[in-house]
């Protein structure tokens, strides 16, 4: 099995942690490798953490809108109900 090397830094990464997933008849083994460098892997953590805050917001937003062009949806149907 081959380790990577971390993308920030270029030290090879090392596994912390291996999993197993059944998937149908197969089973996949997940590994979980951080950087060497202690230092490096805080940075990439900090990056990772940035990246979510940045999706959650982006995905709370996406609902918002989602959820006025229901309400939308909500509203033409009623006013044509009235119509009708
Ligand atoms: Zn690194």
């Amino acid at each position: 099995m081959s380790t990577s090397n971390c993308t920030r830094c270029g030290k090879p990464r090392i596994i912390i942690d291996t999993y197993e997933e059944k998937i149908e008849t197969s089973t996949v083994t997940y590994t979980i490798t951080e950087c060497s460098d202690p230092e490096c892997q805080k940075q990439v953590n900090k990056t990772l953490e940035q990246e979510e805050t940045k999706r959650k917001f982006i995905k709370k937003e996406q609902e918002k809108r989602e959820e006025l062009r229901k309400q939308a949806i909500e509203d033409k149907k009623k006013r044509k109900l009235k119509e009708d």
